[in-house]
């Protein structure tokens, strides 16, 4: 295979799904994985790629997913997301496990199993889709915060732990998306999510998307550390502007 190949998780919606059409569109071979098989065939018959299944939470899943990945110059820690907006006082114990299972250990889970083969490429390059919640806590977003801050950690420390590795890391942080992640954030209750982005603009999942594409074009000698990307109308994780 002399085509450079893009594994992107989490590619059965939202940013990882825009991230996978936008990569092929560059010339990448796209493999897509997440748990909703059906989505990501569709996914991949449109976009010329590879659809496997996959749980990040589960270690056999991505063992066989990772084994059934021949090759891997980038790979794009994008599954994710949230659940509730507990206050601390009533954490619930098994939302927090949730979100640091899927967003911490699957991004370590799945790293881990294809670090050889992003090393390998001779020019590997890891993003990790972290969030404004990575950086900035808010009111009710304990567990998610923690998940993604703990995420973030991970992210640093492999670029420094592979700084001798022809290997680069990228950490991007979106603000408001408007993806399925309110609906998934609070059990599908379509009219809370809807609320999340009322009065506002929210960025896409195509605008973050053409951020991954334009961190995977760039020269291997240059390393887009960490980037944020917001809504013009959101300046903090807390801080909305919404038109009435
Ligand atoms: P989304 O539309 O809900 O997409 C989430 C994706 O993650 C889905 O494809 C889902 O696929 C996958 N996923 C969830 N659990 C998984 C698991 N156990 N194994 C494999 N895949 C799993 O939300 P999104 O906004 O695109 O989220 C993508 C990333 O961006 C997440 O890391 C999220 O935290 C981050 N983010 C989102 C926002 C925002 O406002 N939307 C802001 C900042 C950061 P399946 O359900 O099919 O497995």
């Amino acid at each position: 295979m002399t085509q450079r190949v893009a594994v992107v998780t989490g590619a059965s919606s939202g940013i990882g799904a825009a991230a996978a059409r936008a990569l092929a569109a560059d010339g990448w071979h796209v493999v897509v994985g997440a748990r909703r098989l059906d989505r990501l065939e569709t996914l991949a018959a449109e976009i010329g790629g590879t659809a496997l299944a996959l749980d990040v939470t589960d270690d056999a899943s991505v063992d066989a997913f990772a084994a059934a990945v021949e090759r891997c110059d980038l790979l794009v820690n994008n599954a994710g997301g949230a659940v509730g907006t507990t206050p601390l006082a009533e954490a619930d114990l098994d939302e927090w496990r949730w979100m640091y299972d899927v967003n911490v250990l699957g991004t370590v889970r799945v790293t881990k199993a294809l670090l050889p083969k992003l090393v390998a490429s001779g020019d590997g390059l890891v993003v990790t889709i972290g969030s404004i919640a990575a950086r900035e806590p808010y009111k009710g977003g304990a567990g998610y915060n923690a998940a993604k801050h703990a995420e973030a950690a991970l992210t640093r420390v492999l670029r420094l732990e592979l700084l001798e590795q022809p290997l680069r890391v990228c950490e991007i942080d979106p603000g408001m998306v408007e993806t399925e992640f309110s609906l998934v954030r609070f059990a599908g209750d379509a009219e809370r999510a809807a609320k999340v982005y009322e009065g506002i603009t929210p960025l896409s999942a195509e605008d973050v998307a053409e951020a991954i594409r334009w961190v995977a074009s760039l020269p291997a000698h240059v390393n887009i550390d960490t980037m944020m990307i917001m809504p013009r109308s959101q300046a903090g994780a807390s801080v909305v502007h919404r038109e009435p």
